[in-house]
């Protein structure tokens, strides 16, 4: 199922528009399964090595490395939209429980409590 997954976000990843939710698990799986790390490797390089051919482009042919560091930035990106959506999530549950304070503080101000 995952392998499915993966194949179906190949061209999404080589066309850099992989959605957020799936970078993490695409690196994740190209770095287990073998089998789709070939498979990859195998479209990558037809696909961006046939583009550079027809645009005559003299950019470089290492492919294989380029796929490599196109990976290791999509792990970095993953990693920061994860943390970014942790940091996310603190901030605002620290701003809801200061809400709720204030909230339960201007109750016991209006009851006379204080
Ligand atoms: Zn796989």
């Amino acid at each position: 199922m995952s392998c499915i997954r993966f194949q179906q976000n190949i061209n999404k990843f080589i066309k850099s528009e992989l959605d957020a939710e799936d970078m993490d698990f695409f690196v994740g799986h190209a770095k287990k399964c073998r089998e789709c790390y070939d498979e990859l490797e195998i479209n990558y390089i037809i696909n961006v090595g046939l583009e550079r051919i027809e645009k005559d482009s003299k950019a470089s042919f290492d492919l294989k490395g380029e796929l490599e560091r196109k990976l290791k930035q999509l792990e970095e990106k993953a990693d920061r939209l994860y943390k970014f959506n942790v940091y996310n999530k603190i901030v605002c549950i620290t701003a809801y429980t200061c809400m709720v304070a204030v909230i339960i503080l201007s109750m016991f101000d209006f009851l006379g409590i204080f």
